[in-house]
């Protein structure tokens, strides 16, 4: 699986699954325009791609605002060449509120970034796709945006948006050269509840113990496998999505998840 000469821009890549997405991409030869809302990670994994021989640049920007999408893909388009790869990675949990108790503030915020902000992440991709008629789009979605579990309301709700516009698209698209495929992780080990918890701000409760998979007797319990998955497992089924032989795949939901989805 080669991706000497692509460009890929990975949003959420100043950590967890979208950092191990741009250094296995990198490692493959691709150059990676690094997207984040938190600055200095962005410029963290850049670095860290260009320490170990690739090439990457790190841009700031929060998802959930077109404009801020639309500056720093232009820019990466000038500084690494045409958009081959777009990977809509960034997202926020939701603090695992159910309807009845979640303000309607925290709803809007998290479909934003974790539903619309993909939306706006592949508009933006296709403006430079469709002319090109090549590419690949994978967006992160989750075990979450399959089953009623793994989330609050806004989580669950956003991450089936996610599958949902990823279907849709392909439905659409597919015959214009671009594919369109999600990712489906269960629990991986990353800083997802701490950043999150960051971004939202007050109001939403401590989430350090809330959800299904906290304490490792609950992920022995759930998951077949019997352990959380890394940010590499994932990251190699966005490789593959994003590869030519990935080419006859489009409007999949690729669950990687030890088994949770199979019970
Ligand atoms: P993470 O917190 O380590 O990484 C998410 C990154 O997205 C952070 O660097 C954060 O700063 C960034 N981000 C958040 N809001 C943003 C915004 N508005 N604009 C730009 N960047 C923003 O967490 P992670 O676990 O690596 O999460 C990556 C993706 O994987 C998310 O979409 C998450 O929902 C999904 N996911 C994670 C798990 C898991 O168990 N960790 C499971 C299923 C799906």
């Amino acid at each position: 699986m080669s991706f000497q000469n692509r460009m890929a821009v990975v949003t959420g890549a100043g950590s967890g699954i979208g950092r191990a997405v741009a250094l296995m991409m990198a490692a493959r030869g691709a150059s990676v325009a690094v997207m984040d809302v938190d600055e200095a990670t962005a410029m963290e994994t850049a670095q860290l791609v260009n320490t170990a021989g690739g090439r990457a640049a790190g841009y700031r920007v929060d998802v959930s605002r077109a404009g801020e999408l639309d500056d720093a893909v232009t820019a990466a388009v000038r500084n690494l060449g045409p958009l081959e790869i777009m990977v809509n990675n960034a997202g926020v949990l939701d603090g695992y509120f159910n309807v009845d108790e979640m303000d309607e503030d925290v709803w809007r915020r998290v479909i934003d970034i974790d539903l619309t902000g993909v939306f706006l992440g592949c508009k933006r991709a296709l403006k430079e796709m469709l002319p090109r008629a090549r590419g690949r789009i994978v967006n992160m979605a989750s075990v979450a945006g399959l089953n009623g579990t793994g989330g609050g309301a806004a989580y669950i709700a956003a991450k089936h948006g996610v599958v949902g516009l990823t279907r849709q698209m392909a439905v659409v698209y597919s015959a214009r050269g671009i594919t369109f495929n999600c990712v489906c992780p269960g629990p991986v080990l990353t800083g997802l509840r701490q950043h999150s918890q960051q971004i939202l701000g007050p109001g939403v409760p401590d989430m350090s113990n809330r959800g299904v998979a906290v304490s490792e007797d609950q992920i022995r319990a759930l998951i077949p496998a019997g352990t959380r998955g890394s940010v590499d497992d994932v990251a190699s089924a966005v490789c593959f999505l994003a590869s030519d032989e990935a080419g006859y795949i489009t409007g999949h939901s690729l669950v990687v998840d030890g088994g949770w989805r199979a019970k």
